[in-house]
């Protein structure tokens, strides 16, 4: 079997794009994924703007471009408060799209550069030698590559068992609610151990898509989600997505990687990319545009390993400071803003303010679309006017 340039192992967002933009350059690529095709369950997809650049330099741009904006986002307060954000035509926003048509569009995108595709088959192992690098299957033997690039998501078991990620850290349990009804699937998340006061609620129908920031955190039962939203049930929209709707089952518990720092993102003749590398958004928990993002630079960074023929663990370092550049600062900047939300009080008086004042609503839907930076809501004139506002009269 002829050896290959390199092999991505998944064919999420994060392998998907890493295995296209090194084949696009020329490389012989293969991408191994363990699930069949089209065997992904139903499912929204928030696509932020940089996930939509990243479709863009895959060629996608038409796809994303035909998927819905979002129309309308409802912040909760704690306290019941809501402020509703419509979007500003002019400002590029969040688009939602179907979760089971993403990543086939994308495994579609990188055969197209020439990608050999090995789906239903799961990589139980993987040995570098001075040779090149293999992926051990059960009962499948895969070409030999000089490179690995793992993009296999949040469970991250190869990478543990390689000593690159941290066993157990920056794991986040994301309790999700599927419901389906009259207009379509609603999904709710709710992550109690990393933001007891926010929830997420989107609703997926006709015209009733939305985020809501809400407070929980008495109880993570799926009851407790759907009572969020009936608050809002005088909505028209919500309304019609709730009416007539028993109390939701269970959460069904899913987990998220989120940290750059438990990760070692490259060993000999391998690096990470997508969420095993720990690039979810610590504050929107975008993961899906981050991943591509990442399996870009990760695939920048191959070409030049191939070019050069150096692949140990020294040639490969300076890619954790690429993803440091790329992510680091500002996801420094998320985190500190999360820990401000995980107080009743602030979200309460964010939730206020953006009921009140139309541009401030847009620059915390901004946050959440990632329409906006979350540095550059914390610039230093920014700080100033919070802080003045935050000491200023309270509103009845
Ligand atoms: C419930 C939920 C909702 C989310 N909603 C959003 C959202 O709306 N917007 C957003 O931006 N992000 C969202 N995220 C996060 C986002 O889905 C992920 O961060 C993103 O998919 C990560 O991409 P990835 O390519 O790194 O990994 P994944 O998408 O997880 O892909 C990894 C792939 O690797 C394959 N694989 C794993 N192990 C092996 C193996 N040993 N052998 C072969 N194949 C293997 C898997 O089959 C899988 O296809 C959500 C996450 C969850 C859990």
């Amino acid at each position: 079997m002829t050896k290959l340039d390199a092999l991505v192992i998944g064919g999420g967002p994060g392998g998907a794009s890493a295995a296209y933009h090194l084949a696009r350059g020329g490389a012989q690529v293969a991408l191994v994924d363990s699930r069949e095709p089209g065997g992904r369950r139903p499912m929204t997809g928030f696509l932020s703007v940089l996930a939509q650049d990243c479709l863009a330099g895959m060629e996608l741009g038409d796809w994303a471009s035909r998927q819905r904006s979002c129309p309308r986002m409802h912040f909760v307060g704690p306290r019941g408060t809501v402020a509703v954000w419509t979007p500003v035509s002019e400002r590029r926003t969040s688009v939602l799209a179907p979760r089971g048509e993403l990543e086939p569009v994308l495994l579609d995108a990188a055969a197209s550069v020439g990608v050999r595709l090995f789906l239903d088959t799961t990589v139980t192992g993987i040995e570098a030698s001075n040779d090149g690098v293999v992926a051990r299957t059960d009962g499948y033997t895969l070409p030999q590559a000089q490179l690995v690039i793992l993009a296999e998501g949040a469970r991250a078991r190869l990478a543990e068992d390689l000593g690159l990620v941290r066993r157990g850290a920056d794991y986040v349990n994301l309790h999700a609610v599927y419901e389906h009804g009259a207009d379509g699937l609603c999904e709710m998340h709710y992550l109690h151990d990393l933001m007891p006061t926010v929830s997420w609620a989107v609703p997926v129908s006709a015209e009733a898509v939305c985020l809501s920031v809400s407070s929980l955190s008495r109880s993570v039962k799926g009851s407790v989600l759907m009572s969020s939203l009936r608050q809002l049930s005088s909505e028209r929209a919500y309304s019609g997505a709730l009416a007539g709707r028993r109390p939701a089952q269970s959460p069904r518990v899913r987990c998220i990687r989120s940290g750059l720092n438990s990760v070692t993102p490259y060993g000999e003749r391998i690096l990470l990319a997508g969420e095993v590398a720990g690039v979810v958004h610590p504050l929107t928990l975008e993961g899906i545009g981050a991943a591509m993002e990442s399996g870009r630079v990760a695939a920048q960074h191959a070409r030049y390993a191939l070019e050069k023929g150096r692949f140990t663990t020294a040639d490969l370092s300076a890619y954790a400071r690429a993803l440091r550049r790329v992510f680091g600062v500002e996801y420094r900047a998320a985190r500190f803003l999360r820990e401000l939300l995980r107080s009743e009080r602030v979200l309460e008086r964010i939730v206020g303010r953006a009921q009140r004042d139309p541009g401030f609503a847009n620059l915390v839907a901004g946050l959440f679309t990632r329409s906006q930076s979350t540095l550059g809501t914390l610039t230093p004139a920014n700080l100033l006017r919070y802080a003045i506002w935050w000491r200023g009269p309270r509103p009845r």
